[in-house]
This record gives C-alpha cells, sequence and structure tokens, in this order.
C-alpha cells in the first residue's frame, strides 16, 4: 500500500562490525525507552522582530540513554527512520508538545504555533493523519496551531501517499513546513507537488552569509515565499550580523542561538517572561 522508497547505496549503520552492534543495541534501547516515555522534548522560540512578539516554538526531540548517554538527534531519528521506529517517535514528540501546550495555555501562556518535525517515512503508518487530530483533540490544540516540518534526504523520497496525507492535513488547516529548504532534496520542485504554508530557509545559508552564494538563495526562497504567499522562516541566526542580513532581505520570522538554543519547557518559561518585558 505504502511505496515509499529508501534508496541508499549501502547501509551506514552496517559498515563495520562495531557499528553494527551499535546500531542493534541503539535500536534496542531506543525502542524500549521510547515505550516507557523516557524521551524528552525541548523548545526553541521563533521570533516576529517585525510585531517584536513570539511567532512559535520548534520541538526538538532529546534522547539521554541509560547506556549511551546523550544520543544526537541527527544518530537516534536515523535510527528510528531505519528499524521502523520513526512514527511512534514523531508522534511521542506530538504528544508530549501537544500536553505542553495545554498545560502553558492553563498558566495563562497561549502559543501561537508548535512546529513538530516529521519524517516523510512516519507517514506510511497507516491512518496517521486521524492519530494527529486525536492526539491534538485530546489537548484541545486546534489544528492551525500545529506546524508539521517535513524534511526529505537523499535516502527517503516520498511518493503518492505520503502526497496526499499533506494534501488532507492542509485542507483541515495543518500548517506544512518545507523544512531544510534550499538544499539538495527540499528545493523548488518540490513546491509543486504539494501545498505548504511556510519555507524553512536551511542554516547552512545563514550560515554561510555574506557568500554570494547564501546571499542569492537566501533572496531566492524569500521572493519566492512572498510569490506563493507563504511565510518564510530563517533557521540557524548566530549573529547580530546574520540577523541585519536578512532583516534586510525581508525576513522577520527568525530561529537560532542569537534568540535562544533549544530549552526545556522550565527553561522556556522564564525565557518567555524576559521576552515579554523587552
Ligand atoms: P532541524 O529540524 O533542522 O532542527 C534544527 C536544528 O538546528 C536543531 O538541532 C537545533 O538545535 C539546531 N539549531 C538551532 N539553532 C541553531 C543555531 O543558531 N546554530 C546551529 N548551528 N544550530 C542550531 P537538533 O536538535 O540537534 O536536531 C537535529 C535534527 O534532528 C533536526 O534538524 C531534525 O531534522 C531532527 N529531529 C529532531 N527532533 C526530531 C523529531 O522529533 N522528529 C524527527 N523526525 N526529526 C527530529
Ligand atoms: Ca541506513
Ligand atoms: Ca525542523
Ligand atoms: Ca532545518
Amino acid at each position: 500500500y505504502y511505496s515509499l522508497i529508501i534508496r541508499e547505496e549501502k547501509d551506514a549503520f552496517l559498515d563495520v562490525e562495531t557499528e553494527h552492534s551499535r546500531y542493534d543495541r541503539l535500536v534496542d534501547a531506543l525502542r524500549f525507552d521510547l515505550k516507557d516515555q523516557r524521551l524528552s522534548v525541548h523548545y526553541q522560540p521563533q521570533v516576529d522582530t517585525l510585531e517584536g512578539c513570539l511567532y512559535g516554538v520548534e520541538v526538538l526531540a532529546r534522547w539521554h540513554s541509560d547506556l549511551f548517554g546523550w544520543v544526537s538527534p541527527d544518530e537516534f531519528v536515523s535510527v528510528a527512520e531505519e528499524a521502523g521506529l520513526i512514527a511512534e517517535l514523531d508522534l511521542y514528540v506530538l504528544r508530549q508538545a501537544c500536553q505542553q501546550w495545554a498545560i502553558w495555555r492553563k498558566k495563562g501562556v497561549l502559543l501561537p504555533l508548535i512546529a513538530v518535525n516529521f519524517s516523510p517515512l512516519s507517514f506510511a503508518l497507516p491512518q496517521i493523519e486521524q492519530i494527529i487530530y486525536s492526539i491534538l483533540e485530546e489537548f484541545d490544540v486546534p489544528f492551525s496551531s500545529l506546524v508539521i516540518e517535513v524534511t526529505e534526504n537523499k535516502k527517503i523520497i516520498p511518493t503518492g501517499p505520503f502526497i496526499s496525507i499533506i494534501c488532507e492535513l492542509y485542507s483541515v488547516g495543518v500548517n506544512i513546513s518545507l523544512d531544510d529548504f534550499g538544499t539538495g532534496y527540499s528545493n523548488f520542485k518540490r513546491l509543486l507537488k504539494f501545498p505548504v504554508s511556510q519555507l524553512k530557509l536551511d542554516r547552512v545559508f545563514v550560515n554561510e552569509l555574506p557568500s554570494d552564494m547564501s546571499k542569492e538563495i537566501s533572496e531566492t526562497v524569500f521572493s519566492i515565499s512572498r510569490k506563493i504567499g507563504v511565510t518564510s522562516v530563517a533557521e540557524g541566526i548566530e549573529t547580530e550580523q546574520q540577523l541585519i542580513q536578512l532583516k534586510n532581505m525581508g525576513y522577520r520570522i527568525f530561529q537560532g542561538y542569537l534568540f535562544s538554543p533549544p530549552l526545556s519547557d522550565m527553561d522556556f518559561e522564564s525565557w518567555l517572561a524576559d521576552f515579554r518585558v523587552n
């Protein structure tokens, strides 16, 4: 039924015997810790510098394993994709975020948008859109408060079913963000394939400003977002200089260490309290 294609020359985890066993042990540990709800999530603010307000937060998975210590998201996300655990991971993160959203709302903190990362592979789970709706409804999170960030990569080329689920989510008001935009697999060709609400300029371009190539790509991404009438978010802002350059191009929504790293729920609350006074 699902025809997601995993295209890879060879299995990166199976190169050498030691890596093989690390992979197997990571899979076991991750499966166990997911079941046991031992992963946590962090929140990174996205700031609207024109309005001077919080635009949203990106929710990022964090995993401290008893066996492996802190494992980087890049590693455990690809382990989860490889092992068929990714839908479980993405839905777990969504649920944590919605639960926290409801707690904050009770305290009078209303988050405009929560952005959750979904691997294209997660959409191979039957009825995933129904599961997403039921999580949002359980915590009374409006569909229009959710942003689903999708990234494609060289291993995962999404096909028909992925696109139809994205269309379905978009049609009920969920925002769709094309993450890492401008890079090889998340690029202009994709824009015609499914509806999007947001483009996220990849941090590699921000990082390489003011090089001519990065400047040109950043400008092009912004002008495309204007033309198709969607929001553009610039991520990975670390310096005042990068901020100024991107503002001059027209960007107004920013995410990066200059504003804040990803924070625990408690640290995010304190950050927000200070941010409001400013
Ligand atoms: P991403 O979606 O591009 O997320 C942004 C990454 O950039 C995060 O890395 C964040 O900590 C980092 N970052 C934020 N601001 C800055 C900055 O100013 N400078 C630099 N150099 N980096 C910055 P993180 O948390 O390590 O996550 C890495 C990737 O793992 C994410 O990249 C995302 O693709 C994936 N990921 C994380 N959580 C999840 C999840 O729940 N589900 C899925 N499917 N993927 C996830
Ligand atoms: Ca692999
Ligand atoms: Ca993202
Ligand atoms: Ca990104």
